[in-house]
């Protein structure tokens, strides 16, 4: 959730000058696997932005590409018309703005808008949640209040007040009863509660489009769109399931896949929603209460006990995952498994997917809750069309660093290739004290490579925010890496070293076919087909993350295939498929085809055992494979010359101009901390395979371009072997080189 207090007030000091004023219209849509132009991109929450007169001018020294901010909306998603900060202190301080003083604020904030453009600001956004509303369902304060008010702002264009009460627009768990994706009383809602509406359903969405179409009148460019958590069974949800299925599935696949071809008899999944199926468990619930203190209930979640439902409701599902798999996990330690068939399976991780029918319907019932996130976007995207062309929507995806973090997401509705028709940017929220790019405690490097290499994958641009210790070479080296990996962003949300921001976009801005439309010139792909997860797969993730990191340690460059662009496979030697247990005919068959005509997979980990509908397959595909990871140290697939340069990365992309191609080479080097100038790297060999089309060229210009350095250097190089070869000789944060083919 991007409420966190860390998110720092820019207070820049210093004279107005405007470093460009222009704007460019060159952050162009993102291309699947294909490059875009990188920008600059600064979170500012403070919470006074429209009484701040010194605010337009502050951000007018380094003004950022995209510039996120709070709650400076006409209307709130989750409250109504209140000026309020974010996070919200102390809710009972903000009372309802009068539709007079609503008009008055709508004015303030497009001519703060007009003057953000007029400083060099180019896509200026405010902040909405898509799962959010705060109030009191008992005294009708928060968004009841409004809601009651609702006919009194009819004149902002709101339409009519839906008959049902917004106590009919939350999301449902199983049983019908009121679902809190988070504990009602949050504290930063107090002393109100936090409500979870459904993005489903018909009202919440409704009012959603009136938010977001005041937001583009109000001059605004695009919205970010949190947290997108939704564990619905509301009967909005049912019935969107039934047509997200007719949307998939024929009727003979629906008969083989789910045993009938009548959609209406097919039921979203709960039974192997591990949450769900705790909370209906009375030993689950003595379970909790053993972990509380007395008092501590009251004291955490304003609840007496848990002798009914409602309290234990009121915990909220994100808050009881934990919990219910640990619970889970000590009765599968507790009991052998012929006793634990009482509670529905013999091994309590398969509870509800022991058969390949239920297996199949709780993937496609995760899967439809992110699709649900998608067609609200696009929903969202057709409301704002009358007003502005060319909105951008930012979605927060939350955190992909680790496994753990897929993991529990890929059970919030959350589903990069499903919400990417409706999203321009993504955003991936990640660690906030240990974030930065570089040298790790751990005594490896931190890097964002995998988010920005599977955005680029999913044809979104990614932007990647995260805190902790930084200095400047760190904060360069954010920058370089969201360049580096195809045109995302990384996010500030600090008041440091705005002038590096300020070199990193007229870097970008001056030289955009340094970055755009380019395609990656790895010879190697890695599967990290994300469904995988939805089935429960959790050995796949972690084997993509696994090679991730060792690809990237030995000077592998590489990307990643994902079920969408798998017919890529063509233009790679190599292909990964580590422990993809599910893998469908069509899919088996482009990769048998890719392999007659000389492509080499590699299977680490267990080979597919299942088609794609969870069915188990006679005999493992591909079977006959040895798994030959070891090749890929071959100096055939590396980049570099030498050994001894273990933070060194790259990226490395083409793409062909009439008759003549470019290749950029990113070289980063993450051998630095937050407190140290890095140590340069020196007289560094490269040696990049080129793709076929032009092994054979000519080598013309080649340049090494660097964000902190006016004029391009020329390099010396050649083309041999098919390779393009040349060495640099120094590399302190970021290089690109670029080389000219005829
Ligand atoms: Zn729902």
């Amino acid at each position: 959730m991007m409420n966190r207090r860390d998110l720092l007030k820019l207070t820049l000091a210093g004279a107005y000058c405007s470093v460009s004023a222009a704007r460019h219209g060159q952050l162009l849509p993102a291309v699947r696997g294909g490059t875009s132009l990188p920008a600059t991109y600064l979170v500012d929450y403070s919470p006074n932005h429209l009484s701040d007169a010194g605010f337009v001018s502050r951000m007018a020294e380094a003004p950022p590409s995209l510039l996120h901010l709070g709650h400076d909306c006409p209307f709130t998603a989750h409250w109504g018309p209140r000026a309020i900060p974010l996070p919200v202190p102390d809710m009972s301080k903000y009372r309802l703005l009068t539709p007079q003083e609503t008009s008055e604020r709508f004015r303030a904030i497009k001519t703060m808008v007009r003057g953000l453009h007029g400083a060099g600001v180019e896509i200026i956004f405010p902040y909405i949640n898509s799962q959010q509303m705060g109030g009191d369902i008992e005294k009708r304060l928060g968004f009841w209040e409004f809601y009651d008010h609702w006919d009194e702002y009819r004149s902002f264009g709101l339409p009519p007040r839906p008959q049902a009460d917004p106590a009919e627009w939350l999301q449902r768990d199983p049983s019908g009863r009121i679902l809190f994706n988070n504990p009602a009383a949050y504290p930063g809602y107090a002393p109100q509660f936090f409500y979870a509406p459904c993005p489903n359903n018909e009202y919440w969405r409704t009012w959603l489009r009136f938010v977001v179409g005041s937001i583009a009148q109000a001059g605004f460019d695009g919205v970010f769109v949190d947290d997108n958590i939704i564990h619905c069974y509301c009967r909005y949800c049912r019935e969107g399931f039934k047509r997200y299925l007719r949307s998939r599935y024929t009727p003979g696949e629906l008969r083989s896949g789910f045993g009938t071809r009548e959609v209406d008899k097919i039921e979203m999944c709960s039974q192997a929603d591990k949450t769900a199926w705790a909370k209906a468990q009375p030993a689950f619930i003595e379970y909790l209460g053993s972990r509380y203190a007395p008092g501590e209930l009251e004291k955490r979640f304003k609840i007496a006990d848990l002798t009914t439902p409602a309290n234990l409701d009121r915990i909220g599902y994100s808050f009881l995952e934990r919990p219910a798999r640990e619970f889970i996990t000590s009765l599968q330690e507790k009991y052998s498994p012929e006793e634990r068939r009482q509670f529905g399976a013999a091994d309590l991780s398969q509870l509800g997917i022991e058969r390949p029918e239920d297996r199949l319907r709780w993937f496609e019932t995760q899967r439809f809750w992110a699709w649900s996130i998608g067609d609200l976007l696009v929903d969202l995207r057709r409301a704002v069309t009358p007003y502005r062309k060319g909105f951008v929507f930012v979605p927060n995806w939350g955190s992909m660093q680790t496994v753990d973090g897929v993991e529990g997401r890929r059970l919030h509705g959350k589903n990069v290739a499903e919400w990417a028709r409706g999203a321009d940017y993504m955003m991936f929220e990640e660690d906030y004290r240990n974030g930065f790019p570089g040298r790790s405690a751990a005594g490896g490097f931190t890097t964002h490579d995998l988010q920005y290499k599977f955005a680029l994958a999913n044809g979104v641009r990614p932007v990647v925010l995260f805190g902790g210790p930084h200095g400047r070479a760190s904060v360069e080296l954010a920058h370089a890496e969201a360049a580096a990996g195809g045109g995302g962003c990384f996010v500030e949300n600090f008041d440091k070293f705005s002038d590096v921001r300020r070199l990193y976009r007229r870097f970008y801005e001056r030289q955009p076919d340094l970055f755009t439309g380019f395609q990656s010139l790895a010879q190697v792909a890695l599967a990290f087909f994300f469904n995988q997860a939805h089935m429960e797969n959790r050995e796949h993730l972690r084997q993509v993350y696994s090679l991730h990191s060792t690809l990237a340690s030995v000077h592998v460059l590489f990307d990643f295939l994902t079920e969408e662009t798998l017919h890529l496979l063509p233009r790679y030697r190599v292909f990964i498929l580590p422990s993809v247990a599910y893998l469908s005919r069509a899919q088996e068959r482009t990769i048998q085809e890719w392999m007659d005509g000389g492509g080499r997979l590699i299977v680490p980990g267990d080979h597919p055992t299942f088609y794609e509908d969870a069915k188990p397959r006679p005999i493992p595909a591909f079977g006959f494979l040895l798994s030959n990871l070891p090749t890929l140290g071959s100096p055939q697939f590396k980049w570099i010359g030498r050994e001894g340069l273990p933070g060194l990365r790259a990226n490395a992309y083409w793409k062909q101009e009439g008759r003549q191609s470019l290749v950029t080479v990113h070289l980063l080097n993450y051998d630095l901390d937050a407190t140290h100038e890095p140590e340069p790297m020196l007289d560094i060999p490269i040696s990049v395979a080129l793709p076929v089309p032009v092994q054979h060229a000519t080598l013309g210009k080649l340049t090494a371009f660097a964000p902190d350095s006016s004029d391009p250097s020329e390099l010396r190089g050649e083309i041999r072997d098919g390779r393009l070869c040349f060495e640099l000789p120094e590399l302190r944060v970021y290089r690109i080189v670029q080389a000219l083919l005829t």
